[in-house]
């Protein structure tokens, strides 16, 4: 996403734009987005500052840390940018540090939910759906 810098005012301006997943290029072991990913910025000059309200709307497939099953869930996220007009030149780019935002916002280790029982790691079950046949 790019945009003019002398374009903007202190009346937001608001850009919507669809990017491929794949565009992105986030997938990691335990987190892939699927289908496309959408952001909506609403960029303000504010004195000096250029302020983007951005909100990240997304779809994703994650395995489970414990258990490793796979999931899938909406995203939703929501953060503002700033930027000091000084070090800006005509345009700005802000796909760069949405990518970041939002990739440094999963937690290390996505859990299908909060108990999670995880795999026995004596008969490999999981403990959420079958009990353990080790003693048996
Ligand atoms: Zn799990
Ligand atoms: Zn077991």
């Amino acid at each position: 996403m790019r945009i003019e810098v002398a374009q903007l005012e202190e009346i937001p301006k608001i850009v919507e734009e669809s990017l491929e997943a794949s565009s992105w290029d986030l997938d990691s072991f335990d987190i892939k987005f699927l289908g496309k990913i959408n952001l909506h910025c609403e960029f303000q000059k504010l004195g000096e500052e250029i302020v983007v309200k951005t909100k990240v709307f997304a779809h994703q497939e994650v395995r489970c840390s414990r258990c490793l099953d796979v999931f899938h869930r909406d995203i939703k996220k929501e953060f503002f940018l700033s930027y000091s007009q000084k070090t800006l030149g005509k345009f700005l780019v802000v796909d760069e540090d949405i990518r970041e935002e939002v990739l440094l916002s999963w937690p290390m280790k996505p859990l299908c939910k909060e108990d999670c029982k995880g795999l026995c790691p004596g008969c490999g079950r999981n403990l959420n759906y079958e009990n353990c046949i080790c003693s048996k």
